[in-house]
């Protein structure tokens, strides 16, 4: 169902437009206007995909999670990079529940990690390093020990299950 609120961003991707889930490949991104036309103008990221006409405005927590998905933080290289987009009914805006947009990994596409030579069992990711690592050291990262980690196996979603 439609309604009035998917008027103002229907240049762009929609909860409706992934729900059912896709599957898309990301085929380029660029900084674009998003606000309504009446409005001051609000720059954000946009990514388009090979599968979809609409690009998808970029969030912060997408970003980490394409991020996860990828290896790596640089735009550049998610390109030709598959992700899933769903609907996720349990974001909420504002203090209300109403449903969102969320990246997760393609059921068949192992994560992708930046270093060849660890490629199993990574639990956790450092966003000061953004490395994954198999293990932390006292709950902090073991090469910078930041405390700004993910752990990857208390999201189901980043490791599509
Ligand atoms: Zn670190």
């Amino acid at each position: 169902m439609a309604n009035v609120n998917d008027l103002k961003s229907s240049k762009f991707l929609t909860k409706h437009d992934v729900d059912p889930p896709i599957t898309v490949t990301i085929k380029s991104y660029e900084e674009s206007n998003v606000a309504m036309e009446s409005q001051k103008p609000e720059l954000k990221w946009i990514l388009y995909f090979n599968e979809l006409e609409k690009p998808l405005v970029l969030n912060s927590t997408n970003g980490q999670r394409i991020q996860i998905v990828t290896g790596s933080g640089e735009f550049n290289d998610w390109i030709g990079k598959k992700i899933v987009l769903y609907n996720d009914k349990t974001v909420s805006f504002a203090s209300q529940i109403t449903g969102g947009i969320r990246v997760q990994v393609p059921q068949d596409v192992p994560v992708q990690q930046p270093d060849e030579e660890q490629e199993l069992g990574m639990n956790f990711f450092c966003r000061k390093c953004q490395k994954n690592y198999r293990e932390l050291n006292n709950d902090t990262c073991p090469d910078c020990g930041g405390v700004d980690v993910i752990d990857m196996r208390a999201d189901p979603s980043i490791q599509g299950n």
